[in-house]
């Protein structure tokens, strides 16, 4: 699998340790030259010569003053400045966690201790993820980038792939433990710290989408790694402790619960139907869609929201390469699933076509989502978890690259908690009906689109209200690069 960015040969201080692939092959697809079909993965080196145009994603690979490893992604020609050293003088941390096996469940839960010294709610002066500036140096040595990837210096995840033996598993079937080998990175969107992903332009969220991609290709083939999991979690309701818009990556060494959970889950339906889960589920969803079959886009100047969709259709956006629904049984007050019409396992199986679509897809439905607790002109920062699924290793037939995009927000000034039900069994108690979700989140893509008058939700017949209470509170005692319980605890099914 071949990365979309070519590497800024030359650079100094330009190092890599990443491992197995390296940092010194000039490869991949760049952003303008990979054409439609398998350029993606067949690592098609069209123009990775003179590929320094504009549109073309170019990294730059440097070290931070404690060894880890910082990259910069930029369209067109990196500044010089990308190898600017990181003058701090920061202490080598030696992170260790392990991974232990609930033999009740088999869910492997990630214990690292370390990670209470880490930094929280900083004030904005003091983000570490702003550019360093003159008496204020930061996670960023340089003045200004665009897309920068470093690891955390916190990371729940440690210790260098490959080194511990895999999988990590004892004879005691009882106490199942293992070294949290892996790997975290940040992955700061902007340079900005007041934006948001939401607020980014096409070119740039492409950007974003090309350095998800190159990390995918990289951290996958470290030995040990299991899965690559892209994320953002947004907004303080969530427990995120740093404003600065990012996300972060996980190369995870166990495959987690809710993607085991998909790989039997499509094993079953092979088994049934003879054919794949997901294929069946996004064709199923276009279907409620009038003329939005795989071939034909319903197109509209804000993005693809079906005009003449069914009122009990949950699609939200039909393009030509990508379609977002609810699903059927979603599990939060407003969640949607984005796939691309064509299976591919992961970020390096997107073709050019696909990446073109993207980021106007994609910006599209995080606008949708701060659209959807407004008040008139006064837009309400949905909080809201970006969840990428990618197949794990030894999946790549059958699991299918997606997002699971999803808010804790149920109304203008309630938060959906995760209590009783679904903390302590699980079971997760939606008051918003999906397709009610659906209508909304089309609505809100049209232009002067009516803000919901506080309480319009309706909301399903039976079933109690799992809300814990009603005023945002710290989750938990998160940090540096943010988690969150639900996020945790959904890592556990
Ligand atoms: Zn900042």
């Amino acid at each position: 699998m071949a990365p979309t960015v070519t590497d800024a040969t030359g650079q100094p201080g330009a190092s890599g340790s990443a491992g197995a692939s390296g940092t010194t092959a000039a490869s991949g697809t760049t952003g303008t030259a990979a054409s439609a079909g398998s350029s993606a993965q067949a690592g098609a080196h069209a123009q990775a010569g003179p590929s320094r145009q504009a549109g073309a994603t170019t990294r730059t690979v440097t070290e931070l003053a404690d060894g880890r490893e910082l990259i910069y992604y930029d369209r067109g020609t990196p500044p010089t400045t990308r190898a600017v050293a990181d003058l701090r003088p920061l202490d080598a941390v030696a992170p260790s966690s392990e991974v232990r096996q609930d033999p009740m469940t088999g869910a492997w839960v990630t214990v690292a201790a370390h990670r209470q010294a880490r930094t929280y709610h900083p004030p904005a002066d003091e983000c570490p993820l702003c550019p360093s500036r003159e008496g204020r140096l930061s996670e960023i040595p340089a003045g200004d980038y665009q897309v920068a990837v470093f690891e955390n210096r916190f990371p729940s995840l440690a210790g260098e792939p490959g080194t511990h033996p895999v999988p990590p598993v004892l004879d005691d079937p009882l106490h199942s433990r293992g070294p949290g080998i892996g790997r975290c990175e940040v992955v700061c969107f902007t340079a900005d710290h007041d934006a948001s992903f939401a607020d980014l332009d096409e070119d740039h969220a492409r950007l974003v989408l090309d350095a998800w991609t190159d990390r995918t290709a990289e951290l996958s083939a470290l030995p040990g790694v299991r899965q690559v999991y892209c994320f953002e979690n947004r907004g303080t309701e969530i427990g995120v402790t740093l404003a600065h818009p990012h996300g972060q990556v996980y190369a995870l060494p166990f495959v987690p619960p809710r993607t085991a959970k998909m790989i039997d889950r499509a094993a079953r339906h092979r088994a049934a139907t003879g054919r794949n889960l997901f294929d069946d589920l996004v064709a199923a969803e276009r279907a409620s869609v009038a003329g939005a079959s795989a071939s034909d886009s319903v197109d509209s100047p804000a993005g693809n929201s079906p005009s003449d969709c069914p009122e009990d259709s949950r699609v939200v956006l039909a393009g030509e390469h990508w379609t977002a629904f609810v699903p059927f049984a979603a599990r939060w007050p407003y969640e949607v699933h984005l796939f691309p019409n064509r299976r591919v396992p992961d970020f390096t199986g997107l073709n050019e076509d696909e990446r073109a679509e993207f980021p106007r897809i994609y910006l599209d439905l995080l606008r949708r989502f701060d659209r959807l607790f407004g008040d008139g002109d006064q837009p309400v920062r949905a909080p809201y978890i970006a969840a990428w699924h990618q197949a794990p290793a030894g999946h790549e037939d059958e699991l299918a690259l997606h997002l699971e995009l999803f808010t804790v927000r149920r109304t203008a000034d309630k938060l959906k908690y995760l209590a009783g039900t679904e903390s302590g069994m699980e079971a997760f108690m939606n008051d918003v009906a999906p397709e009610f979700a659906a209508r909304r989140l089309r609505e809100v893509g049209q232009a002067g689109a009516a803000s919901p008058t506080t309480p319009t939700t309706p909301t399903i017949a039976s079933g109690p209200t799992p809300a814990a209470g009603s005023t945002p509170e710290a989750t938990s005692e998160t940090t540096y690069e943010t988690t969150y319980d639900t996020t945790a605890e959904e890592a556990q099914r």
